[in-house]
């Protein structure tokens, strides 16, 4: 049975607070969940490429309460819960600026399987993009208290801190911290860790698994021009097929058969 990994990305996008300053250059402040959401949609890929099943426990944009949130993923017996968020100091650019990356777990816990799991991430949290590491912290948070399973808490950077907070929307930024929390999340659960590029060069398509049942179909059909997959490497197995690609992948069928 795959582990399932229930991740929460923090706040409504609309949650009082929980933004930047207004950053001039943008004309306009970063809301904290912005990066948080991106952030666990791409770990939600990450994760699933590497085998894990996923568990959103805020889907929508709407504010879902932190019982809720932790109350679903002990309903499904989630194996960890991990969220994501981004640091708040004095919600100013200007004055004492600190920044970088903290893991939260419950007090008592950073010898049990919570420290086990944020030292995983951790380890590369701090690889990438310079940060400061501000190290692994307890907190009687309510997701890292009230949840049943081994439980950490993210904070990526600083909102106040202006370079921080442009990290915010970079999306290179954002895979990449997505990525370091797979591939802890691996580490704790002693599972190889899959790349996109690992999938690409054993499938032809980001998101095939050398594993999936229609693998070796996929990649057949690339190498013989009948599929193509998405111009960003992508062959999104479980999207409908348009009545316009099957003509087309129809089409080239015939001239190779004719
Ligand atoms: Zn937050």
């Amino acid at each position: 049975m795959p582990k399932l990994v229930a991740l929460d990305d923090g706040h409504g996008i609309h949650t009082a607070g929980k933004r930047t300053p207004i950053i001039p250059e943008l004309g306009r402040s970063i809301r904290e969940n912005e990066f948080n959401r991106a952030v666990v949609r791409l770990l939600k890929k990450e994760l699933e490429r590497s085998g894990f099943d996923t568990l959103l426990v805020a889907s929508t944009d709407e504010d879902v309460s932190l019982k809720n949130r932790v109350d679903l993923a002990n309903t499904r017996r989630a194996d960890i819960y991990v969220s994501i968020h981004y640091n708040a100091f004095d919600g100013s650019f200007s004055g004492s600026n600190p920044s970088g990356i903290e893991i939260y777990v419950y007090p008592g816990t950073l010898n049990k399987e919570s420290g086990k799991l944020a030292n995983a991430v951790g380890k590369y949290l701090r690889q990438g993009t310079k940060q400061n590491w501000r190290g692994i912290k307890e907190a009687n948070f309510y997701v890292l208290r009230e949840s049943m399973m081994p439980a950490i808490l993210t904070e990526n950077g600083y909102m106040d801190n202006k370079n921080e907070a442009l990290l915010m929307v970079d999306e290179n930024f954002q895979l990449e911290v997505a990525i370091e929390h797979a591939k802890g999340i691996c580490e704790y659960f002693n599972v190889s860790y899959v790349s996109a590029a690992d999938n690409k060069s054993e499938t032809g398509f980001t998101d095939v698994s050398p594993n999936a049942s229609y693998a070796e179909a996929a990649k057949r059909a690339k190498d013989l021009g009948i599929l193509k997959g998405y111009p960003d490497g992508r062959f999104l197995p479980d999207q409908t097929l348009t009545r316009k690609e099957f003509v087309l992948a129809l089409m080239r069928l015939y001239d190779k058969l004719r």
